[in-house]
């Protein structure tokens, strides 16, 4: 692609840093924040410097937050002894969409993935094992969708926790294998989380 301006070109190369976007879709959006106006392209900006300055992740559950203890996990009429283990906040939010579920959640921050160089270090597994063994958790729910990366992760955290005896379920897979939560309906979601069941039933199919 040949560029009439090295700013239009330095643009267009940043935006197609973005996953699905390519040089033409790039280009398309580029153009269209230079047909905006300068204050609308400036929201923008702010907004996604904002974001990286001021976002917090949840020091309870990781999740993403603009406090340092997320709206769950201070809030008194949640049940801190359930645990739902999810992958990130799309999750989260699928699952509080459903409007089913009153424990509270771990944000692993992506799944085991040894192709992509994610070992269980790079995900905050110790601390859900830290808080299983302060003895502050009852149950937990592996959410995370049922694909290799998934299972691995599980196993893997199960593993960790088999010795603090404590409850683990996996929410029922009427979710097909390789769906993603955030994609499945909120009722089929909502029944799978009630429906929930022990994950040692999980890994004999
Ligand atoms: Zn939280």
């Amino acid at each position: 692609m040949e560029f009439s301006s090295k700013l239009l070109e330095q643009a267009v190369y940043e935006m197609s840093q973005l996953p699905g976007i390519g040089k033409r879709t790039a280009l398309r959006l580029v153009l269209h924040l230079l047909r905006q106006s300068e204050s609308q392209t400036e929201h923008l900006t702010q907004a996604l410097t904002k974001l990286r300055t001021d976002i917090k992740f949840c020091k309870n559950c990781h999740n993403i937050s603009d406090v340092e203890l997320c709206e769950i996990c201070s809030n008194p009429n949640r049940d801190a002894s359930v645990v739902c283990v999810v992958e990130d906040v799309r999750d989260v939010m699928a699952i509080e969409n459903t409007s089913q579920y009153r424990g509270q959640y771990h944000v692993l921050g992506g799944k085991i993935s040894p192709l992509d160089g994610i070992g269980p270090q790079d995900l905050t597994i110790h601390s859900l094992v830290e808080k299983v063994k302060a003895g502050e958790i009852e149950e937990i729910i592996f959410a995370l969708s049922s694909t290799m990366e998934g299972d691995t992760t599980n196993f893997y955290i199960y593993r960790q926790l088999e010795e603090y005896r404590i409850k683990t379920s996996t929410i029922a897979r009427g979710i097909a294998v390789g769906d993603e939560l955030e994609y499945a309906d909120e009722v089929t979601l909502g029944r799978s989380i009630l429906n929930r069941i022990p994950f040692e039933n999980s890994l004999k199919n």
